[in-house]
Order: structure tokens, then C-alpha cells, then sequence
């Protein structure tokens, strides 16, 4: 009998996890830009960092292009769609001279870090961003204000290097998806060196960031693999695996798809940790879970942390376009 044969196997499945507001509408206006004005609709960077999610959309007539100068001529009454992580003021002001019809899907909390950069710019403050370099919610939040006047921060080191020209009128802001602790760390090396650093008047780290995280950290003590789904470009996919590792997970891995798992390095387990980060989708989760269930007795545990109501409305231009469910 085959259910007797199969080792068994404890899922201890996260929540919340996958996907968040901030990549839900920007799919969302993706789909309604492809039904209210018709293939093809231009896409500035992957909307997501998901394939899975990137090749669906073109599949549906989406095209994903890295610079706007990539757009035909014959095309540009199509309109173009920003990314999530969102983009330095000289991308909506370069479609603008180019005429081009644009929909900026920058996540609502990412825009809302922009704010608090130029508030502290405003304020007469030099702008520290804590991130992660090339990532391209980092170079959207430093193309908010002019040149120089953001300085990056990526680790301790960086913070302990740092020569401000005034240390005294300095102010904080992170990227969205960062390790938790790890940036408080950071920030509190900061502080010791520069008493006067101002924070944001709001945390820049997501409140999916921040949940995703807390549910792997409770779930991961005596997992002996922690499975998190996510693309290897995904900065809070990455930190998933880091904060599994660092809170008891034997083994902690990123994986895009089933047929990526390599079942012969996982050797025997009987509990797998498993979450999925903000830009996985849902199905590539249960697609994981299926593929444990034939070669184990799997029993799902929810490792459920908090109940997620976020929801952001997308651009107005769409709203009256109806979403289907195809
Ligand atoms: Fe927005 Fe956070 Fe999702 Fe990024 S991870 S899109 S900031 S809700």
C-alpha cells in the first residue's frame, strides 16, 4: 500500500505570505490596461520580480521592456506600465517629452518612501537610504531627488565607513523589503556614530515585509528545510531565507518552481518549513506542496502569524474597467 511506504512529512505552512497589496494591484493594472486598451500594453521592467507571473502577463499580450526608448514609434499611443519597485523622476518625465501614455504601477508604500526622502530633503536634511545597490526600488527612491543627494547604505560596515559632510542634519529612509532585524541593526550603529539622525515619521519597511518575516521566524525553530518560493531577484524573498536560517531552519532554500527542487540533496526530513515571498503567486506554492505529497504522507500545520486586510485601489484611468476573472 502506497500511503504505508511514504515517509512522512509535517508542512508547516506560513501566513501570510506570497502575494502582497502593492504586487496585487500592480497585476491588476496590467490586466485592465490589456482589456481597456488592447495588446500590447509596454512594461517597464518586470512588473514583479516573478517569471511565472511576467510570462502569464505576456502571454495575455503583455511586453516587457527595460527603457522606454525600446517602445515603436507605431506603438506609442499603447500604454506603458511602471513596475512596482518604482521608477526615478526622469522615467515619467522622459514618457512625457516621448508623449507616451503611461500608468505608474509603483506600489502605494513605496511612493510613500519617496515622500519621506523628500521631506527630509525638503527639511534641509542629507538623505540616507539603507538598501540594497542596483535593486530598482533603490535607484527609484535616489531618482527622486537630485544627484548627490542621497547617500546608500547596505550593511554595518557601510554605516561604520560613513563620512557625512554634516553630521548633524541627517534623515533616514530604507528600501521596502528589507531584513527587519538586520536594518535595525544598521540603524542603530547609525545612531551611536550620528545621535541627530532623523527617522521617517513612518517605518519604510512594508507591512508585508514585516509579517512575511515574523511568520517564517516563528515557523522555523525544528524545520529541517525551509522551502521559500521566490524569484532570486526578490529582495524579501531573499530575506525570507535568510530569517528561516537564522532562526533554526537546518536548511533554507529558494525555489521557483517544483521541478527546480533537487530531491536528492534534501535527504530525510519530517518537518518542512514553507512560505512564499510578495511577488509568488499562490499556485506555485500548492504546486510545491503537490510535489511533496507524492513522495510523502504530508500533513499541512498553518503557521498562520496575523490575517492580511491591505488592499489598494489602482489608477483611476482603470477603474472603470471592469475585471473579469479569466
Ligand atoms: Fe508594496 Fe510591500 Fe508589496 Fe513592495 S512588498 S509591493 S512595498 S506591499
Amino acid at each position: 500500500n502506497e500511503t504505508v511506504s511514504k515517509p512522512q512529512l509535517t508542512i508547516r505552512l506560513c501566513g501570510p505570505r506570497g502575494f502582497c497589496a502593492g504586487v496585487d494591484r500592480a497585476i491588476q493594472i496590467v490586466v485592465l490596461a490589456l482589456k481597456g486598451y488592447g495588446a500590447p500594453v509596454y512594461v517597464r521592467h518586470e512588473i514583479v520580480h516573478n517569471r511565472y507571473v511576467v510570462e502569464g502577463l505576456e502571454a495575455k499580450g503583455a511586453v516587457f521592456v527595460e527603457e522606454l526608448d525600446e517602445i515603436p514609434e507605431e506603438h506609442r499611443k499603447q500604454p506603458v506600465v511602471f513596475s512596482a519597485h518604482g521608477v526615478p523622476k526622469s522615467v515619467p518625465a522622459d514618457a512625457q517629452s516621448r508623449n507616451l501614455f503611461y500608468l505608474d504601477a509603483t506600489c502605494p508604500l513605496v511612493s510613500k518612501v519617496h515622500k519621506q526622502a523628500m521631506r527630509h530633503q525638503r527639511l534641509g536634511r542629507h538623505v540616507v537610504l539603507i538598501g540594497h545597490a542596483g535593486h530598482p526600488e533603490v535607484i527609484g527612491t535616489m531618482g527622486q531627488l537630485p544627484e548627490g543627494s542621497v547617500s546608500l547604505i547596505e550593511t554595518i560596515e557601510d554605516a561604520d565607513r560613513y563620512v557625512p559632510a554634516d553630521p548633524d542634519n541627517l534623515g533616514y529612509v530604507t528600501q521596502t523589503t528589507l531584513s527587519v532585524d538586520d536594518t535595525a541593526g544598521v540603524i542603530a550603529r547609525l545612531r551611536q556614530r550620528f545621535p541627530n539622525l532623523t527617522a521617517p515619521s513612518a517605518d519604510s519597511i512594508c507591512y508585508a515585509t514585516t509579517n512575511r518575516q515574523e511568520a517564517v521566524k516563528q515557523a522555523a525553530p525544528g524545520c529541517d528545510l525551509f522551502l521559500i518560493v521566490g524569484a532570486p531577484n526578490s529582495s524579501n524573498s531573499k530575506r525570507l531565507v535568510e530569517v528561516a536560517l537564522k532562526a533554526g531552519a537546518k536548511q533554507s532554500i529558494l525555489v521557483q518552481r517544483a521541478a527546480e527542487i533537487d530531491w536528492d540533496t534534501i535527504g530525510s526530513i519530517s518537518t518542512l518549513g514553507l512560505s512564499a515571498g510578495a511577488s509568488a503567486p499562490e499556485v506555485i506554492v500548492n504546486e510545491i506542496i503537490e510535489a511533496f505529497r507524492q513522495r510523502y504522507g504530508a500533513t499541512i500545520e498553518l503557521a498562520e502569524f496575523s490575517i492580511e486586510n491591505e488592499h489598494f485601489l489602482v489608477n483611476r484611468e482603470l477603474r472603470s474597467i471592469e475585471l473579469t476573472h479569466e
